[in-house]
Formats: C-alpha cells, sequence, structure tokens
C-alpha cells in the first residue's frame, strides 16, 4: 500500500508533466495564430483547461472540433490533492475557459482566482448543490453515520468545507440531471464566445444532454426497486447519485487521502451490520483495504463503484456510469 507520501509526490510529479503539455499546447496555438491577446479567442479555437476529467470529457463533447481541451488533471490521478506546477499555473492566463468544480481541488480554485477570475467556469454554480456530507436523502434520520463524528468532533460536512473551503458536496457529475444541465449551460458559454461556431456548440451540447438524460432515466428506473438502500463507500463522493435515486450513503471518510479513525470505522461498522450491508464498496483510486477489513468484520464482500473523478480505464463518463449500475444492482438486489 502507497503512503500518503509517496502519493503526494507521485502527485506533484504528474503535476509537472500537464505543466509541461499544457505549456506545449500554449505555444502552438500562438504559433497558429500569431500574436493573440491574453484569453482571446479571435483568430483561433478557444482553448478550454478542464480540471479534471469528468469535465474534460465534458468538454470534449460539447467543444467537438470547434475547440481545444486541455486536462490539468492526469489519467490515473486521484484529483482532489492534486497540485499544480508554477508554469501549468501561469498558463492559465492565456486560456480561453477553465472548466472546474470550486471545491474538488483546492490548488484549482486557488489558481483560477489569482489566474484565469474573468474565464472560470464553475459547474457547482450552474447546478442546484447539496450540503456536504447530507447527500443520502435521509436527513430527517438525524445522527445516522453519514453525519459522522470522525475524531475531530466536527461533522463531516463542516470538515469538508474547512478543507475545499465550500460548504456543498462538490461530486455533483455523479448525478446525470445535473451533469446534463452543465453541459447546456457550457455550450451557451462556448456559443456566446465563438460566435462563428455557436450552432455546432449548442447542437452538441443538445445531444450530450440527451444522452445524459437517457442515462438518468435507465439509473431511476434500475434503482427503483432495491432490497436495500445503504451504499456503504470508501469516500463520499456518491451524494448526488444518492440523493437523486433514493438511495443512503455511509461514507467511511469523506477525504479519499484520509485514514478513518477507529471510532469511524467503528461507527460504520455498526450500521452496516444494522441495515444488513452485503457489500463495501471500493474504489479503483483509493486503497481498498480499509473496505476489506471492514467487510470481513460485517460479513460482506467489496465491489468496485467508481466515482468517475478520473479517467476509467476503458470506456467513458457513460459507460462507467452504466458499470456502477450494473454493480449497484447486484449489491443492492435490486429487481
Ligand atoms: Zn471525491
Amino acid at each position: 500500500m502507497m503512503s500518503d507520501s509517496s502519493r503526494r509526490i507521485r502527485m506533484r510529479v504528474t503535476g509537472l508533466l500537464a505543466g509541461a503539455t499544457l505549456l506545449t499546447a500554449a505555444g502552438c496555438g500562438t504559433g497558429a495564430e500569431g500574436s493573440t491577446g491574453s484569453g482571446g479567442t479571435e483568430g483561433g479555437r478557444p482553448e478550454i483547461t478542464a480540471a479534471m476529467y469528468p469535465l474534460q470529457w465534458l468538454a470534449e463533447q460539447v467543444g467537438g472540433s470547434d475547440a481545444t481541451v486541455t486536462g490539468l488533471t492526469k489519467p490515473g490521478v486521484e484529483p482532489h490533492d492534486l497540485e499544480l506546477s508554477p508554469q501549468v499555473v501561469a498558463g492559465l492566463e492565456s486560456t480561453s475557459l477553465v472548466v472546474y468544480i470550486k471545491g474538488v481541488q483546492p490548488a484549482v480554485d486557488e489558481a483560477v482566482e489569482q489566474h484565469a477570475a474573468d474565464r472560470g467556469f464553475d459547474a457547482a454554480t450552474m447546478v442546484t448543490t447539496l450540503p456536504a456530507g447530507q447527500g443520502q436523502g435521509h436527513e430527517e434520520e438525524g445522527g445516522h453515520a453519514g453525519e459522522p463524528g470522525d475524531g475531530h468532533g466536527d461533522e463531516a460536512g463542516d470538515e469538508h468545507g474547512d478543507e475545499h473551503g465550500v460548504s456543498y458536496d462538490p461530486h455533483l457529475w455523479l448525478d446525470p440531471s445535473r451533469f446534463a444541465t452543465v453541459a447546456t449551460k457550457l455550450g451557451e458559454k462556448l456559443a456566446a464566445a465563438d460566435p462563428a461556431h455557436a450552432q455546432g456548440y449548442k447542437d452538441r451540447a443538445a445531444k450530450l444532454s440527451a444522452d445524459l438524460t437517457a442515462l438518468d432515466k435507465e439509473l431511476a428506473s434500475g434503482l427503483a426497486n432495491c432490497g436495500s438502500d445503504a451504499m456503504v463507500t470508501s469516500h463520499e463522493a456518491f451524494g448526488y447519485l444518492a440523493n437523486r435515486y433514493g438511495l443512503h450513503q455511509i461514507g467511511i471518510s469523506v477525504d479519499p487521502d484520509a485514514e478513518p479513525s477507529p471510532a469511524r470505522l467503528a461507527e460504520v461498522s455498526e450500521v452496516a451490520k444494522r441495515e444488513k450491508v452485503t457489500t463495501i464498496f471500493t474504489e479503483t483510486l483509493v486503497s481498498p483495504k480499509v473496505a476489506e477489513v471492514l467487510a470481513q468484520e460485517v460479513g460482506a464482500t467489496t465491489a468496485v463503484l467508481d466515482p468517475i473523478e478520473s479517467q476509467p480505464a476503458t470506456g467513458d463518463y457513460l459507460s462507467a456510469m452504466r458499470q456502477n449500475l450494473t454493480t449497484l444492482k447486484a449489491a443492492l438486489s435490486c429487481s
């Protein structure tokens, strides 16, 4: 198991590589367009910088061949702790639009504020957000494990808010209906910024919105009749999915990098037993060790649920969400 410090180092190196890529892209753009003003789109395709995979995928679908999309988070990297090199941060000065979600990646939030404040596209401002740590859809129960005292004497939401500077749950891409709204808004934004290709942006956004709406319907019908509604997850990424489809998330930790305290583990274990949970969900980018120990303790098995914070090994956002649906239906005994 990789230690936290080695993870951080790996991410720093990856951040530097991302910087090299971005600089190359910016260099090419300048060469092709001659001398362009800062952040301008005149004479060239809009250059979109996307903070993490789901947003990069969304921007690529909407931008199509009319825009260039560069991602700040490379495949296989857990995005929350991403660090940006000075070169990457400086590169934001010449990008047309930064698509991000405030609260996911503090380094990106800070860089946008300082270098692209007039070109930020914050998806969290496009939809109704859920309070951090309360996406379980069972708020009235109060005091259940979705609002843990995880050794800090704080609610999950407060801790998340303290760490990321926002009070809402930022994982909004895991609700396709909200993500469809973001697609439409991005189409409108790009159409206004690049009027010559406005129809293309709007058409692609409409197609993507329809695809996401179809996915939303599949999830709604697939999760309508389940034997259990309790999802025990590695980190609290699935609040929007839970809220949208009437499930109840019990996150082992809020931050994928944080080791849960023994008190928190005991609490989750107790809830898992009480709710007769048969599957503990692990993630592709988080060590499954804690989840495996917990599963053993409560007599459950583990299954991988992808929070799609990074590019899936195969397929894309849509296929990863459909795989999540298949996994959830099996784990929660949905008919
Ligand atoms: Zn997350």
